[in-house]
């Protein structure tokens, strides 16, 4: 949830999660999983077990840049484009999970129908000045 909550936002959440009986760790890191036939648990970063029965990876998602990097756009996370949506290729456009707008990839839906509302006010000319 670190691309979408604050860490303000973050301890509320985990509060509310853990009202519903399930216990938090945040900020660490899981260094590997150990089981033979069934998962058995958990090695944290900071030394200690996390006994399991259900491993469950939520690690979020990645954009897929390579068409775009090997075309010569430029890449960070994202298709880097700026407050129109524009790449710094005159004419190419990117926007949604792809796009990486003042160095943020949003991973929600919300910030694309905005950013798709943008482009077509600009691509279509009804509102050029719409960022
Ligand atoms: C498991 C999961 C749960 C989610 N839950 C939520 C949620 O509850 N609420 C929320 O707001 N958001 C959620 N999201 C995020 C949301 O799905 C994305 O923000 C949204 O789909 C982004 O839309 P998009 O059109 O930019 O990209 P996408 O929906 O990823 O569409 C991109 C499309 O481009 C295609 N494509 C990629 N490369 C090429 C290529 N070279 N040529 C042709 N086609 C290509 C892909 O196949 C895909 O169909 C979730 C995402 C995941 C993975």
């Amino acid at each position: 949830m670190n691309a979408q909550l604050d860490g303000m936002a973050g301890e509320m959440l985990g509060r509310q999660i853990e009202r519903a009986g399930i216990f938090v760790r945040a900020g660490r890191t899981v260094e590997s999983v150990y089981g033979d036939e069934r998962i058995g648990g958990a090695f944290l970063d900071d030394g200690t077990t996390l006994p399991a029965d259900m491993v469950v990876l939520a690690c979020g998602v990645r954009p897929r840049v390579d068409l775009a990097r090997a075309s010569g756009l430029p890449v960070n996370k994202g298709i880097i484009v700026n407050d129109t949506l524009a790449t710094q290729i005159p004419g190419v456009y990117a926007f949604g999970e792809c796009a990486e707008h003042r160095g943020k990839l949003y991973g929600i839906v919300e910030p694309v129908w905005e950013q798709a509302v943008v482009l077509a006010d600009v691509l279509s000319g009804a509102k050029p000045q719409s960022r």
